[in-house]
């Protein structure tokens, strides 16, 4: 996700439009405890695999239920990692959804392994079980979910399909930290749970981080050799010698100091999500706009909240005008990308995300959004619809 929009003006700048994400009220409002986490940091100056990556990978595991925490570079790098360490190599097959951030397809590629695209489901964002059930071929090794703008990809269908194939399941979600399907944490359910801590998530570094989780035993141990170029020491094995070739991708100390200050905030934050999609689905009920899901006992945290239904390159230009950021995630499916074009796909094979793709807008969210922030936003939007008035009979009701 691009922080192109993120608005740079002061704090006050509430008035002057609205970004699509503004990180800084976050920061200001920690700053003092990241300072003092940074200054132990410099302290001991043990910056690469030091006390906060161990006590941050517990710390999570704790929070997801998981035996097994795996502090890596990125989100992108727990993918590949997790697909490297469940064995998936050339000729295999790995169910992606189409509709999603390139990041999820690359892992399986440079394992020199096939993506198998699959179509959203009708009327959602997620991918759709039974297409993915109609693309299994015997070379079908796993499946990939990916929890889309923070929503819970519904795991029993999912679970169920893999069960029967016998596929590995990776958890995609680098947007939905925090979520919830059944009462269990998302990137519980799988054989890895896959994190990104980039700057916009719901969970923020202050640059690049990722996290793997998982349960097995075995396959963490091998997530943790792959991340520190297989080097036989990790696993009490002697140092500078190799059973195979890894990567270096490690979860920053630096990085871990400023998450454990933030993870404690995490539930607080995605419920100031929900809150702000809740105003919005009030502003908007019954204007003809499709709205996300709900969230039922945190099956949705709104990493990004995203509409349909309208004029969207019409109404982001009206937005745009008025200093509202939005963005498009994604305007392009990947089976379509020009990356994966080797594939052989081609228009019309995907088409609920090909239609997706042409509709969808994601308009502000973040935590620290205020009240005011939403009534500038649907006000405008609501101008744009021909439905202003409402807004006004709203306000002078409340
Ligand atoms: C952000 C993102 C990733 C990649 O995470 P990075 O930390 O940027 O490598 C993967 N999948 C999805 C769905 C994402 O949104």
């Amino acid at each position: 996700m691009s922080q192109s929009n993120t608005n740079s003006s002061g704090p006050a700048a509430a008035s002057a439009g609205v970004p699509l994400v503004d990180l800084r009220p976050q920061h200001w409002s920690l700053q003092s405890k990241i300072i003092v986490a940074l200054r132990e940091v410099f302290a001991t100056s043990a910056f690469v695999l030091g006390p906060n990556v161990g006590a941050f990978e517990t710390e999570m595991a704790a929070f997801l239920g998981v035996n097994h925490a795996i502090g890596v570079a990125s989100g992108t790098d727990a993918l590949t990692l997790s697909l490297m360490a469940l064995g998936i190599s050339p000729g295999d097959e790995v169910l992606v959804p189409s509709f999603t951030y390139t990041a999820t397809a690359a892992g399986v590629c440079h394992m020199g392994a096939t993506p198998v695209f699959v179509d959203s489901l009708p009327g959602g964002f997620n991918m759709d079980p039974a297409d993915a059930e109609r693309r299994i071929t015997p070379r079908t090794r796993a499946i990939i979910p990916v929890h889309l703008y923070g929503e819970a990809v519904p795991m029993g269908d999912l679970l169920a399909l893999a069960k029967a194939h016998n596929l590995r399941v990776v958890e995609d979600v680098a947007q939905a930290a925090g979520a919830k399907w059944q009462g269990k944490r998302l990137g519980s359910l799988g054989d890895t749970g896959c994190f990104s801590f980039y700057p916009t998530k719901n969970l923020a570094a202050c640059g690049d981080a990722g996290m793997v989780a998982a349960n097995d035993e075995g396959l963490a141990r091998r997530i943790r050799l792959l991340r520190t170029q297989a080097d036989a020491s990790v696993l009490g094995g002697k140092k500078y010698y190799h059973p195979t070739v890894g990567f270096n991708s490690r979860l920053d100390e630096i990085q871990a100091a400023i998450l454990r200050v933030k993870l404690p905030h995490l539930d607080a934050w995605n419920r100031a999500r929900c809150s702000h999609a809740e105003a919005y689905r009030e502003q908007f009920k019954d204007t003809g706009l499709v709205l996300p899901a709900a969230s039922r006992d945190g099956s949705h945290v709104y990493c990004l909240y995203t509409i349909r239904g309208a004029d969207r390159d019409a109404l982001r230009a009206h937005l745009r005008r008025q200093g509202i950021g939005t963005d498009t995630y994604y305007p392009l499916p990947l089976h379509l990308q020009e990356a994966y074009a080797y594939l052989g796909y081609k228009p019309g094979d995907l088409p609920v995300c090909e239609q997706l793709a042409k509709e969808v807008l994601s308009i502000p969210i973040y935590p620290d959004l205020t009240p005011e922030q939403i009534a500038v936003v649907t006000g405008a939007i609501l101008e744009f619809l021909g439905e202003r008035d409402r807004l006004v009979i709203q306000e002078t009701a409340s």
